[in-house]
């Protein structure tokens, strides 16, 4: 349970970088939070990067996580003395030194270590401890169209540090009887924190993960979370994919490993819709376009002559 203390809020001008960060760069920090253990954080923080990223737009991925389950997702073994988001929050190195490589291009880690856990100590004496993250954000915002941020399964103080870094949260939520249950928590958090550190924060949406449309619990939930959260319910829902539950053990995104799954088009899609409700164009999408057009118009032109040909071809043969 985050504890916010009022006395803490900065004064804008001792804290700079704590400025409306969409304002100030064209990116967008989103973080994936709930409180609810495996309810597809980190599943959705994994294949939503690499959806985007492979759309052709830059991304960062930042396992927030002491678990380190989007580091090992990605393929990349524990290893404690990799730089990673522990050395960043406390302030021993930057996000251009910890940043690593991963299998597609255009998406980057920031990877997580067992050190984190002992971070939230750390952090506590530090003045302007919930503005870590931001901070060390703010020189590489305008460098990622999109940062992601994978939340640990609690309201602590890393979640705060995600929580004061991000524009959007994003709530995966499963289908279950108790989807709601912490949610009011959730939601009075993402108050306290809009009012007391980040008033750009706010709600992108709520997803449902592990969907299976086939049952009547499944679609009942989703009506209630329609009728609670409105448009914040997220048109595409995630369905439960075996591939998406097999694809970290090889160390790739869902994408990668089984591009033609059900798990793969739905990160696709919910990449898409997120990108639109954002007015961000996508580079992929333009260029399946013009593909799509040039394909449709050079198909035109030769069924009509061609076909015409091969008419009086074939009568002439006859
Ligand atoms: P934690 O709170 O521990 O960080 P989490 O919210 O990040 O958990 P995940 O680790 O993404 O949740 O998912 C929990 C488990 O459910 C994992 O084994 C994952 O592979 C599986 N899983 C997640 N989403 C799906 C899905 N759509 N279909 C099938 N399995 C899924
Ligand atoms: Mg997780």
């Amino acid at each position: 349970m985050i504890t916010i203390h009022p006395v803490n809020k900065p004064q804008p001008a001792a804290n700079p970088s704590a400025e409306t960060p969409s304002a100030a760069s064209p990116s967008k920090v989103i973080a994936v939070v709930n409180q609810k253990g495996g309810v597809g954080k980190t599943t959705t923080a994994i294949n939503l990067a690499a959806a985007i990223a492979l759309e052709g737009l830059r991304t960062l991925l930042i396992d927030c996580d002491p678990q380190a389950n989007s580091t090992g997702g990605l393929g990349f073994a524990r290893d404690e003395a990799r730089l990673s988001i522990y050395d960043i929050l406390l302030g021993h190195n930057t996000i251009a030194e910890a940043l690593l490589p991963t299998e597609i291009d255009t998406l980057k880690l920031i990877p997580s270590s067992k050190n984190l856990i002992g971070a939230t100590i750390e952090l506590i004496s530090l003045e302007g401890r919930e503005y870590k993250l931001r901070e060390a954000l703010a020189p590489i915002r305008a460098d990622y169209p999109f940062i992601l941020l994978d939340c640990p399964p609690a309201l602590d103080l890393l979640t705060l540090n995600a929580l004061v870094a991000s524009d959007g949260l994003l709530v995966p939520m499963q289908a279950e009887y108790f989807a709601l249950e912490g949610i009011s928590e959730l939601m009075s958090t993402l108050d306290r924190v809009t009012q007391a550190f980040n008033p750009s924060l706010a709600l992108e949406g709520v997803l449902l993960t592990m969907y299976d449309d086939r049952t009547n619990l499944s679609q009942q939930v989703n009506e209630n979370l329609k009728s609670f959260f409105t448009d914040k319910l997220l048109k595409t829902s995630i369905p439960r994919n075996i591939r998406l539950a097999e694809a970290p053990s090889h160390g790739k995104p869902v994408a990668l490993y089984d591009p033609r799954s059900r798990g793969a088009e739905a990160y696709r899609e919910l990449a898409l819709e997120l990108l639109s409700r954002n007015n961000i164009a996508s580079p992929e999408e333009k260029r399946r376009k013009a593909a799509a057009a040039a394909a449709a118009s050079s198909l035109k032109s030769f069924t009509a002559p061609e076909k015409k040909n091969r008419f009086w071809k074939s009568n002439k043969e006859k």
